[in-house]
């Protein structure tokens, strides 16, 4: 028997002892490329039960039945970061989208701006690169996927009381570590926002500009350096 460090995302609640059916993707997984079989264990989260440890009670390529017997950890609350990025091209978007899930972001908001590369995503693609980092840095959660909006209409309908740190190379103010929460970082476009557009953003009350440093950084790594930044504080868990 295999006692594993899989760890898988299920949609499905998580209870010990009630057994519940993996996906075929997860059966083909388990079976085909990790080879592991029937008694072995994996570790399961569904972003609201905690994490468990699950014995394999039916395996074959097609079908996995696991059962719940014991919860690891239980959900703790993650940090409520949202990350609101101007799409890029394909790659980078989904780079962006990987990262921002191992540095804890909450939800991921793609918006098309002026000048933005991309207008339009595969959000299944997308999730299925957060679920997949969600796995692998353990984390309890797989951040949401917002669809892409545009500039106007994320600014129209900011929730009060949610601080929005713009990320804007033109300031020479230090984004601070801060530890209030709710919070969100906006960073733009590879070409960068438009003079209109930074005009509209620092109009809005709920907006914070801060500079990442005196290089300009490209789009992904702007959103890295910015998450890192804010969320370095988060503490492990107890
Ligand atoms: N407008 C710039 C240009 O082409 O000259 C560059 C835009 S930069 C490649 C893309 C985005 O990353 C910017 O809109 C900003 O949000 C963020 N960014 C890059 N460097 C930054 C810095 N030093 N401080 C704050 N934000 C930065």
């Amino acid at each position: 028997m295999v006692t594993g460090s899989i760890r898988l995302f299920v949609e499905t609640g998580l209870a010990a002892g009630a057994e519940l059916a993996g996906a075929e993707a997860q059966a083909h997984y388990l079976a085909s490329v990790m080879r592991r079989s029937v008694g072995d264990t994996v570790k399961l989260f569904n972003g609201r039960d905690g994490e468990w440890r699950a014995r394999i009670v039916e395996l074959s390529r097609k079908k996995v039945l696991f059962a719940p017997q014991i919860l690891l950890r239980g959900q703790a609350q993650e940090p409520d970061c949202w990350l609101c990025f101007a799409l890029l091209k394909r790659n980078k978007t989904d780079l962006v989208v990987e990262k921002a899930t191992e540095l804890g972001v909450s939800r991921i908001l793609p918006v098309i701006t002026a000048r933005t590369q991309a207008d339009h995503v595969n959000l299944d693609r997308l999730r299925a690169i957060a679920i997949e980092a969600a796995e692998q840095c353990e984390r309890l959660a797989v951040p949401q996927i917002a669809a892409p909006v545009t500039l106007p209409a994320l600014l129209a309908a900011w929730p009060a009381g949610r601080r929005l740190f713009m990320a804007d190379e033109r300031r020479d103010s230090k984004l601070a570590r801060f530890t209030s929460d709710p919070a969100a970082l906006l960073i733009g476009p590879e070409g960068g926002f438009t003079d209109a557009e930074v005009a509209a953003i620092g109009a809005d009350q709920n907006v914070t500009r801060v500079s990442l440093g005196a290089r300009i950084l490209r789009a992904e790594t702007a959103a890295i350096a910015g998450l890192a930044l804010l969320l370095a504080g988060d503490p492990p868990e107890e």
